[in-house]
């Protein structure tokens, strides 16, 4: 049975905050707002989350499909899977996913039906493998993937979509965090395989509540659409299974605000992570860092050799008043609510969680406080 680690350190309050959030100003975001009065259409696509979704595609460099905007990365999640599969079907209700992730990968798809069973990610890349997946015995009773993003960090489309074509499994992809890594990436989507953003408050790109679903396929995006829609789309019938997880216009307002300003903000986090690169070499534990680039730049992690010294670091960290964060707690496996679904071996879950402590990456983190985070964790 998983137990969690009898004592975990308790912070000394004030702290750093792991992360901050950053939002546009409300005069940015003023004159959508603005054109909202004049538009008098508030949620339902209207203009805002069309312009949104326009330049949202232009941005990722999409030449066809294009970005469906959603109210949140989890109605991306849920309007994704309910578009490829609809609800669960009987005998095909398993849905293989990873315990390293965020609980949001497996509310959707318990929203949808589905029953989780859990897999142990790859030690390199902190993901379900495709390579893995394809030898479990049972995949007769799969009707579902959902692959994980971790951090952001990009994952294989090419690989996820060979190994749906090959074992006609639909997969979707939370890439929830990954806003910016898949911004500099330039990575190609996919047809066949859908990947759900979310543009929570906490995100790299952000608009308090918000997400959307990236396809190479206009007619995939479509059905999305209408599963996102309460099942309509042209006419007024409900034609699937459906949820409401449309943006309203106040949320592609901010967005709009936060699209136009991403380029700043893209700099500020490179700079957190450049401080980092910079002071973690020079303090020596410049390997043990995860940063912007690889992951998305609103987490900063630092890999640690075991669970215990990641504690111990947790703890000298709150010492120091520097919060600090298990971001995917101990792997989904360890939530009350997810303890009684199948698993297999979590052991590189179980490393990996307690090894990887998220440090403070507010933008406006001095040099000097990064510094002394990378002396307390030095002296671990
Ligand atoms: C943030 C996040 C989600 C949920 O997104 P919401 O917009 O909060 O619904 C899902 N999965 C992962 C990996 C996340 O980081």
């Amino acid at each position: 049975m998983f137990e969690f680690p009898a004592k975990l350190p308790v912070p000394k309050a004030p702290c750093v905050p792991v992360m901050q959030a950053d939002l546009p100003l409300s005069s940015a975001i003023l004159p959508y707002l603005e054109q909202m009065d004049q538009n008098r259409v508030y949620s339902n696509f209207g203009p805002l989350s069309q312009q949104l979704e326009t330049r949202l595609a232009a941005h990722f460099g999409m030449q066809s499909g294009g970005v469906l905007s959603a109210s949140s990365g989890s109605a991306a999640l849920v309007g994704a899977i309910l578009a490829l599969t609809g609800q669960a079907a009987p005998g095909r209700q398993t849905a293989l996913c990873a315990s390293y992730s965020f609980a949001a990968s497996v509310s959707s798809l318990r929203a949808c039906g589905y029953i989780p069973q859990f897999v142990d990610v790859d030690s390199d890349s902190w993901a379900l493998d495709p390579q893995v997946l394809r030898a479990l015995p049972d995949l007769a009773q799969v009707g579902l993937v959902v692959v994980t993003a971790p951090y952001g960090r990009a994952p294989d489309i090419a690989a996820w979509e060979s190994f749906t074509q090959d074992t006609g499994i639909p997969v979707v992809i939370d890439a929830a965090a990954g806003f910016d890594v898949f911004t500099e990436a330039r990575l190609g989507f996919s047809d066949h395989v859908p990947v759900a953003l979310s543009f929570h408050a906490t995100k790299a790109f952000a608009c308090g509540e918000g997400g959307a679903i990236l396809s190479t396929s206009a007619d995939f995006l479509t059905h999305c659409r209408r599963a996102i829609n309460h099942g309509f789309w042209g006419v007024r019938r409900v034609t699937c299974d459906n949820t409401n997880g449309k943006m309203s216009e106040y949320h592609a307002s901010v967005a709009l605000a936060e699209l136009d300003r991403w380029e700043s903000k893209a700099i500020r986090f490179s700079a957190v992570a450049d401080c980092y690169r910079s002071t973690g070499a020079e303090i020596g534990i410049g390997d043990q860092l995860w940063l912007s680039g690889d992951i998305s730049g609103v987490y900063a992690l630092c890999q640690f050799e075991s669970g215990d010294r990641a504690l111990w670091a947790q703890k000298a960290l709150y010492d120091h008043g520097f919060d600090s964060r298990f971001w995917y707690g101990f792997g989904l496996h360890a939530e009350p609510a997810f303890a009684g679904f199948d698993r297999g071996s979590m052991t590189v879950t179980n490393t990996l969680s307690r090894g990887l402590l998220g440090l403070p990456t507010s933008q406006c983190l001095s040099p000097d406080a990064i510094a002394q985070i990378c002396k307390v964790i030095a002296s671990i």
